[in-house]
């Protein structure tokens, strides 16, 4: 095999070649993608990555891709705005979003962990791929597994929102719906990963998965002119995307393509599901896991995977966590888009709640530059906001019956 990445155990650092598994037998540990930087030197730089086309796959020597895999899905390469309404209302002089609320195909993040996971389905000879799921990973699972022809198994809580169900089942997956949170889903994942001959996107290929995250860290990295933020903030679940950006961040260092600068993380859960932001505000190094209980439903695993990975990362990078309530997760959304006309998701809510709170606490400096990673789409979690706008009866179609729907004085004023 001439592949530059095989899989390397987190902790005691045993080599385990290129193969569908997530644990080393000897200590338990996660695996982990590690990448021959060596090999890739001279070959990932600026230019040559500047001359591919915009998605994820232009970052390929430092993804796992198998050799002369074309995917053709153009995914990624969101855009990355400045935000300075927004960062006038929560405090921030240089804010910017990168916004995965438009990430092709499926308006989230999780398309791009998907990709990776494919690319190894295809080359481990699965027919079938799986996930459990909290409701965006399902959709991209089901939607590139009709694009790429594989059966789809889509295991997911019961009560996901409507959005996320109908978004899984239009793609043609099998749907299971069980009586339970995220992580009763996950356990019995694990054991049917354990009898069947199924790729797993967030199980036995979870370490593949993981590495499409970093293309959000490569992608911002670049966008901002091949240099690093001052901070990120970063919703977290699992708490595998904001480890993942932090070692794209520490790659592009190792290869030279950024100037080696300490970012700090911050990250952002909902107080009702908050086993990682509870570690690190409390300066524990273990995960007490929690029964989750929060609209922000893409978030809610209340034993987190990567949890005490995340902890260690904000940790070290002199970050810091906030969870936020359910209503300052609806006023996170709607002010992100009555700011920026941007429609987050619940996991959006919580990014830009919690920024505000950090701000406020004066953990992220108003005159530092600050990226918020808005993850998932707001037409999805429709439901939390069914209350928050009166529906008006309809008018007549006659500009008379607009003035008086209007009112006097704002159509003089208006006139005028
Ligand atoms: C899955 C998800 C996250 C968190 O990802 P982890 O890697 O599990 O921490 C954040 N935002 C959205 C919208 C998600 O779907
Ligand atoms: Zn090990």
């Amino acid at each position: 095999m001439s592949e530059n990445y095989s899989l390397r155990c987190r902790e005691c650092h045993r080599e385990h070649g290129n193969r569908p598994s997530s644990i080393c037998e000897d200590c338990m540990a996660p695996l982990e993608v590690h990448y021959n930087l060596d090999a890739v030197r001279g070959k990932f730089t600026r230019e040559s990555i500047s001359s591919r086309p915009a998605n994820i796959w232009r970052y390929a020597e430092l993804l796992p891709m198998p050799e002369g895999y074309n995917d053709g899905l153009p995914v990624g390469m969101t855009p990355l705005v400045p935000a300075a309404r927004l960062g006038a209302r929560i405090g921030s002089r240089r804010l910017l979003i990168k916004n995965d609320a438009v990430c092709f195909p499926t308006l989230s993040f999780k398309d791009r962990v998907v990709a990776m996971a494919l690319a190894q389905a295809r080359r481990f000879g699965f027919k079938t791929v799986s996930c459990s799921s909290t409701g965006n990973l399902a959709n991209s699972v089901a939607a590139q597994a009709a694009r790429h022809g594989f059966d789809a198994w889509i295991f997911i809580p019961a009560d996901l929102e409507a959005a996320k169900i109908i978004g899984t089942q239009v793609y043609g997956a099998r749907l299971t719906r069980i009586s339970g949170n995220y992580d009763q889903v996950n356990r019995l994942c694990s054991q049917i990963a354990d009898r069947y001959n199924w790729g797993f996107v967030n199980i036995n290929l979870r370490p593949y998965y993981a590495e499409g995250s970093k293309t959000v860290g490569f992608e911002i990295a670049e966008q901002l002119g091949w240099r690093l933020p001052d901070n990120i903030v970063v919703p977290m679940a699992g708490g595998s995307l904001i480890t993942k950006i932090q070692k794209a961040f520490n790659e592009l260092i190792a290869l030279g393509l950024v100037e080696a600068k300490i970012v700090k993380f911050f990250g952002a859960q909902a107080t009702g599901c908050s086993p990682i932001s509870d570690a690190v505000k409390c300066n524990k190094d273990e995960i007490d896991p929690q029964k989750p209980k929060t609209i922000a439903r893409s978030l809610a695993i209340g034993n987190p995977a990567d949890g005490l990975y995340a902890a260690r990362a904000i940790a070290a990078s002199g970050g810091w966590a906030a969870d936020v309530s359910d209503p300052d997760i609806v006023t996170g959304i709607e002010l992100l888009a009555a700011t920026e006309g941007i429609f987050t998701e619940t996991a959006g809510g919580v990014t830009v709640a919690s920024a505000e709170s950090l701000i406020a606490q004066g953990k992220i400096h108003p005159d530092e530059e600050t990226v918020l990673c808005i993850t998932g789409n707001g037409l999805k979690t429709t439901d939390v906001l069914a209350d928050r706008f009166t529906l008006e009866e309809p008018i007549e179609p006659k500009l008379v019956a607009f003035e008086k729907f209007m009112g006097e004085s704002v159509a003089v004023a208006a006139i005028a």
